[in-house]
């Protein structure tokens, strides 16, 4: 008799976690994804500002789930789903299932503002973390044999919008790469014409964080040379300038913006009741109301908190890593005739770096900042990086920078046309 087939669309850590988690369980499972390679969300920043390689923080799905002797793996697109006759459709064509785990994540949002969409690098793909340190590169290549004074302003001055997480730490390594590395190659250019400027429409930077922690991070973003424009809410971008809803203009040529995230397009694609940001309205259990057997995980579910008051659940990989095990133990729960259980999640804390050397912990009760948070900040990446031989390439890579204040992978890579098929 042939076994009940599991499909995960998307192996993100959502979905990843969620195939280990069937490892032992009596069911087929089958992976999908539009890229063949998971990718450790977390470095993608250091990827953009040529610290780390890709290959440091990607693994190929195949190499992931070697270990796995009930789980296959298909690279396709995800394009919907036919809840009713048990379908998910892909540009590989229909995949029949027994239980769906939908785990598609979050893509950029720019709040339908077609200038952002144009102009400015999105911080989500491994792509896209290529194409901000090959425009960072590029600008200062060009910058170099531009006579005109402003014109080079322009071209040096880098704008990263939105001061959460990924934004300061953007900020805070471009900046240091500028300051620390790019000093040194470009000897001959006026540096007083760089401006790194982090652009935040609330009142304070970390908004998630706790007071101190926000002033803390500020106080050494600025430290690090980084320029801190809060309450200041971008209308507009062009590709020399940014313009400001209160009519500020700044000249930029490279903008990055990460203050926008929405759910991917597959719950509305299959048009699933949606919560805020477009993620997918789910039970307590993670089912989809009406299909016991249909399940969602990750940034891409609407899951409500329910130890914590009732408040959407953050876009966060511990919530996508328990959700997905949650998920899993369901299924083997109800493959053995027990009923689906609520999911409660456990908040080990949050954290953000700043730079080489400092950072921000708040895990619990206890309140980390400076060195000491950047330790803590180190070892819990370095710890979840994809494997063993990332973790240390990874970390002969930061000591490298750390004591010698260099980067060799200040390489300009474009990608050639791929061949028709
Ligand atoms: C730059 C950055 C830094 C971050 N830093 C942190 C951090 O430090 N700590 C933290 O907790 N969280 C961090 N996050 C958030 C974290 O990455 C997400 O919360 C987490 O990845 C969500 O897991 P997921 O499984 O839902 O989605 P993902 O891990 O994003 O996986 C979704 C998968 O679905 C695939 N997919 C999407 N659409 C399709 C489709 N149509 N067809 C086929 N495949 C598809 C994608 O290729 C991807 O592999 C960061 C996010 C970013 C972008």
């Amino acid at each position: 008799m042939s076994r009940p087939r599991v499909v995960i669309a998307g192996a993100g850590f959502g979905g990843l976690t969620c195939a280990r988690a069937l490892k032992k369980a009596p069911v087929d499972v089958l992976l999908v994804d539009r890229n063949n390679y998971h990718l450790f969300t977390p470095l993608l920043y250091q990827v953009a500002s040529a610290v780390l390689d890709p290959g440091e923080i990607a693994r190929p799905v195949r190499q992931l789930i070697r270990p796995l002797r009930n789980a296959d793996f298909l690279m396709a697109r995800i394009t919907g789903a036919d809840l009713q006759q048990r379908q998910l459709f892909t540009d590989h064509g229909p995949l029949a299932y027994d239980y769906l785990v939908l785990a598609s994540g979050s893509q950029s949002d720019y709040f339908g503002n077609a200038s952002l969409a144009q102009h400015a690098f999105g911080l989500k793909e491994l792509d896209e973390g290529l194409a901000v340190r090959n425009r960072i590169l590029m600008r200062f290549e060009e910058a170099r044999w531009t006579d005109d004074r402003e014109r080079r302003r322009t071209l040096l001055t880098f704008a990263v919008v939105g001061g959460g997480p990924t934004g300061v730490e953007m900020a805070g390594a471009l900046s240091e790469l500028i300051h620390l590395v790019l000093s040194k190659d470009y000897r001959d250019l006026d540096l007083g014409l760089v401006r790194v400027v982090l652009l935040e429409a609330a009142g304070s930077l970390l908004g998630t964080f706790v007071e101190p922690l926000r002033d803390a991070a500020r106080r050494s973003l600025e430290k690090k040379g980084v320029e801190v424009l809060l309450k200041a809410k971008v209308a507009d971008v062009t590709a020399n300038s940014i313009l400001l809803a209160d009519g500020h203009e700044i000249p930029a040529s490279t903008v990055i913006w990460t203050a926008g995230v929405r759910a991917s397009d597959l719950g509305s694609l299959m048009s699933l009741p949606l919560a805020r940001q477009a993620r997918v309205q789910v039970l307590p259990t993670l089912q989809v109301a009406g299909h016991p057997e249909a399940f969602v995980i990750g940034d891409l579910a609407g899951a409500i908190d329910e130890s914590g008051g009732g408040a959407p659940l953050p876009m966060l990989i511990p919530v996508a890593m328990q959700e997905g095990k949650h998920v899993a133990a369901t299924i083997r729960d109800v493959l053995r005739g027990y009923g689906a259980t609520n999911f409660l999640y456990k908040d080990p804390g949050i954290m953000a770096t700043i730079g080489r050397n400092s950072a921000v912990a708040q895990l619990g009760p206890v309140r980390l900042k400076g060195f000491l948070g950047w330790l803590m900040w180190l070892t819990v990446h370095l710890i979840n990086v994809v494997s063993f031989r990332s973790r240390v390439v990874v970390l002969v890579n930061w000591a490298w920078d750390y004591l010698f204040y260099d980067r060799p992978i200040r390489l300009i890579v474009r990608a050639a046309d791929d061949r028709p098929d």
